[in-house]
C-alpha cells in the first residue's frame, strides 16, 4: 500500500480524499494555488505545496508543477479528484512517466472514453445500446442532412465535451448552420477539439448512471444506479440512489450493461456509465465518466462501500474482496448540491447533524470563498430506510443549514425535493424547465 498520496484538487473533494487517506494510515500532500492559502484542504493535509497562481491554468491544471510537487515530497501516487486533470489522459501518462501512480484508469482508457464519439462506437460494437445519432460530422451541411434523417429536435454535442458544456439543442433546420458553427468553435476553444456529433433529443427521459469498480485483475462490481435527472443547463443538482424509476430487473440489466461497457474499454478503477432511460424503460448509453463523480456518496450510503478507499486500493494492486452477489442496495440516499450564487465570505456557519446526515464541504466560519473556481460549496447527503423518510430528513437537514455571507441555493433545493413530482419519483431531465419554486 502507498505510504503517501498527493491530492491534485481542492474544495470538498480534496477533503473527502484526505479523510479516506487518514483512515487508511496514508500520509497526504495537498497542493494549492495562491488563492487557496486559507483553504481547508491545506490545513487538513500533512503537507502542502503551493503550485502557482489563482487561475486554474496556473495551478490545478498545471500537470508539471503537480508532478514536481509529488516528486519533491516523495508521494507515490496522485489522486486527481474530479474536474481539473482527472479526465486528462496526458496527465495520467505524465504521472506514469515519472514513476507515480495515477489513481484512476490507464491513460489510454481515459483518452478513448473521453472521446465521446469513439466511446459510442466502442459501445455499439459491444452490443451496448446508444442514443440514436451520428458519428463525427464534417460540417454544418452534413449536420443538416443528418438532422433530416433523425428528426428534430436534435442535440449537437462536442466529442470532447464534459461537465454539461459543449451541448446545444437545435429545434429547427434554419438554426442548424449557426448553431453548428458556434458550438464547434466554442468546443475548440474550451476543449481544444471542435469535433461535433449529433444525437436525437430524447424527451422525457431520466438520467440514470451506474457506479462501478474494476480492479487490476479484471473483476468488475457495479454499485447500483444513481438517478440524476434534476439538472439545470445539463448540470446535476440533486442525485439519488436507488432511482425510484428502476425496478430490480431493470437494475440487473443496467448493471450487466455497464459491466459490459467497462470490460469492453479495459476499464480499471472507479467509473460511471451514464444512460438515458425513457418511459418504456429502454436505456441508452450517453457517455462514460472516468473519474470519481461528484455524486458518488449516494452510492456509498446505499451499498456501504467506500468508493475512494477502493480507488486507492485498486491503484495499489489490491483486488476487490467482494463480488457482485455481495452488493445489496439498501435504503435510500439523496444528495443536494449547495451552490453559491455569488462571491462571499462565510460570516456564520452552522451544519446539521444526526444519524446518516453527511455534509461534504470545505467551508468554515470566517472563510473567504475565492472567486476563481467551481460554485459548489458542499453536498448535503442523507440516508434513510425509505425514500419518503429520506426526503423528510433532507428537508430538515437543509432547513438546519446556515451559511451567512454568501447567497446560495439551499432554499431552492428544499422546494425541489418537496415538489410533488419529485416526491412521487415521477420526474425527468426537463424538471427544472417547468419548476416554479426556485424563482420565488
Ligand atoms: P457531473 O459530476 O455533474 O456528472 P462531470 O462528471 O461531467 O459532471 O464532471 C465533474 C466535474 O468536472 C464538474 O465539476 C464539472 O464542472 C467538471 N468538468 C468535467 N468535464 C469538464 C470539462 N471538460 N471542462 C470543465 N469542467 C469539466
Ligand atoms: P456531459 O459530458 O457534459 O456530462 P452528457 O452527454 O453526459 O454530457 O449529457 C449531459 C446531460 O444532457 C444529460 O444528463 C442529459 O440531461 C442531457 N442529454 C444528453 N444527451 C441527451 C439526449 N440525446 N437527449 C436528451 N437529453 C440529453
Ligand atoms: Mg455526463
Amino acid at each position: 500500500m502507498f505510504t503517501k498520496i498527493l491530492i491534485a484538487n481542492r474544495g470538498e473533494i480534496a477533503i473527502r480524499i484526505i479523510r479516506a487517506c487518514k483512515e487508511m494510515g496514508i500520509a497526504t500532500v495537498a497542493v494549492y494555488s495562491q488563492a487557496d492559502q486559507e483553504s481547508l484542504h491545506v490545513a487538513l493535509a500533512d503537507e502542502a505545496v503551493c503550485i502557482g497562481g489563482p487561475r486554474a491554468e496556473d495551478s490545478y491544471l498545471n500537470g508539471e508543477r503537480i508532478v514536481s510537487a509529488a516528486l519533491a515530497t516523495h508521494a507515490q501516487a496522485i489522486h486527481p479528484g474530479y474536474g481539473f486533470l482527472s479526465e486528462n489522459a496526458g496527465f495520467a501518462a505524465l504521472c506514469k512517466q515519472y514513476g507515480l501512480v495515477f489513481i484512476g484508469p490507464p491513460a489510454e482508457v481515459i483518452s478513448h472514453m473521453g472521446d465521446k464519439d469513439a466511446a459510442r462506437r466502442l459501445m455499439k460494437e459491444n452490443g451496448v445500446p446508444t442514443t440514436p445519432g451520428t458519428d463525427i460530422l464534417q460540417d454544418a451541411g452534413e449536420a443538416v442532412e443528418a438532422a433530416r434523417q433523425i428528426g428534430y429536435p436534435v442535440l449537437i454535442k462536442a466529442s470532447a465535451g464534459g461537465g454539461g458544456k459543449g451541448i446545444r439543442l437545435v429545434e429547427r433546420e434554419e438554426d442548424m448552420e449557426r448553431a453548428f458553427q458556434t458550438a464547434s468553435s466554442e468546443a475548440a476553444k474550451a476543449f481544444g477539439d471542435g469535433r461535433m456529433y449529433m444525437e436525437k433529443y430524447l424527451d422525457p427521459v431520466k438520467h440514470i448512471e451506474v457506479q462501478l469498480l474494476a480492479d487490476q485483475e479484471g473483476n468488475i462490481v457495479c454499485l447500483g444506479e444513481r438517478e440524476c435527472s434534476i439538472q439545470r443547463n445539463n448540470q446535476k443538482l440533486v442525485e439519488e440512489s436507488p432511482s425510484p424509476g428502476v425496478s430490480p430487473e431493470i437494475r440487473r440489466e443496467l448493471m450487466a450493461t455497464a459491466a459490459r461497457a467497462a470490460k469492453a474499454s479495459g476499464y480499471v478503477n472507479a467509473g460511471t456509465v451514464e444512460f438515458l432511460m425513457d418511459q418504456q424503460k429502454n436505456f441508452y448509453f450517453i457517455e462514460m465518466n472516468t473519474q470519481l463523480q461528484v455524486e458518488h456518496p449516494v452510492s456509498e450510503q446505499v451499498t456501504g462501500v467506500d468508493i475512494v478507499k477502493w480507488q486507492i486500493r485498486i491503484a495499489a494492486g489490491v483486488p476487490l474482496d467482494f463480488t457482485q452477489e455481495d452488493i445489496r442496495v439498501q435504503g435510500a440516499a439523496i444528495e443536494c448540491r449547495i451552490n453559491a450564487k455569488g462571491p462571499g465570505r462565510v460570516d456564520f456557519f452552522h451544519t446539521p447533524g444526526g444519524p446518516w446526515v453527511r455534509f461534504d464541504t470545505f467551508l468554515y466560519q470566517g472563510y473567504e470563498i475565492p472567486p476563481y473556481y467551481d460554485s459548489m460549496l458542499g453536498k448535503m447527503i442523507v440516508y434513510s430506510s425509505t425514500r419518503e423518510e429520506a426526503i423528510r430528513k433532507m428537508t430538515a437537514a437543509l432547513s438546519e443549514l446556515v451559511v451567512w455571507g454568501t447567497q446560495n441555493n439551499t432554499e431552492d433545493q428544499i422546494e425541489i425535493i418537496r415538489d410533488e413530482r419529485f416526491k412521487k419519483g415521477d420526474y425527468y431531465t426537463d424538471f427544472m424547465k417547468t419548476f416554479q419554486g426556485g424563482s420565488r
